[in-house]
């Protein structure tokens, strides 16, 4: 037997094995038309796989402290070589009410936990004219690390960091959302308004109520507006107790 013909019956003998006495012949297999809708099927379940496959661990918390632990040592961006600290974010897991913010500043890099500057201190005082305190709600940013200098965050930072917060959200699975600022709320209601387009109006957002207001570092800077802030937060606990 020559080589070629051991070559073939070895070929012949495994094919026996693998497909049984049905001669698999590919060219024939080729041009079988698949029908639309059984490409659409794998379609969907190659979607799915790959979903799955390419999910971060994060993505698989189910507590807010777990996620904690899978983020805090992110890398993501440049953002990470210059932090003191992650601000994961602080409060009640069970809040009804998220309160959030656009980035940390100095002393939130400093101290690991958001609004604990001088802006942190009026958001108290806004907290405690609704009748709020801290443990109340959970306050988290957009940007989980400080921009240098305080600088706006870049687009960039915040696709990057965004995922996070839809995790926390998910997991707190708050009723209403108080967005801080023009850059919390353009970045969480995905829009490019101006605070004065954004403020009056009450958003929704898979389900959750979203209210916008001032940054409270802009309050102090303009203390004119801390009326315009009063209209909006008594709107967000009006809102807030008609959730019970
Ligand atoms: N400003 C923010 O937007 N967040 C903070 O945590 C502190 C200041």
């Amino acid at each position: 037997m020559s080589s070629l013909e051991k070559n073939l019956m070895e070929a012949l003998k495994l094919q026996k094995e693998i497909f049984g006495d049905d001669l698999f012949i590919l060219k024939e297999e080729k041009e079988k038309k698949i029908p639309e809708h059984e490409i659409k099927t794998s379609e969907k379940i190659e979607k799915d796989l790959n979903k799955s496959l390419f999910q971060e661990d994060f993505q698989k918390a189910e507590t807010l402290d777990e996620l904690d632990s899978l983020i805090n040592t992110c890398t993501k961006c440049d953002l990470s070589k210059s932090r003191t600290k992650f601000i994961f974010g602080v409060g009640n897991p069970q809040a009804r009410a998220m309160l959030i913010g656009e980035a940390p500043g100095a002393d939130e890099d400093k101290q690991g936990e958001p609004f604990v500057g001088r802006a942190g201190k009026l958001l108290n005082d806004i907290l405690k004219a609704i009748d709020l305190t801290r443990d109340d709600v959970f306050i988290a940013n957009i940007l989980k690390c400080r921009p240098p200098g305080n600088r706006d965050p870049l687009p960039s930072e915040m696709e990057t960091c965004m995922p996070y917060l839809y995790k926390q959200i998910e997991l707190i699975n708050p009723k209403i959302i108080l967005c801080l600022g023009r850059v919390a709320a353009n970045g969480l209601l995905n829009k490019k308004l101006s605070l004065s387009a954004l403020r009056g109006n009450v958003y929704e957002l898979n389900g959750i109520k979203v209210v916008v207001t001032y940054h409270p570092a802009a309050l102090l800077r303009n203390p004119g507006w801390k009326k315009g802030c009063w209209e909006d937060v008594k709107k967000f606990k009006k809102l807030y107790d008609e959730l019970n």
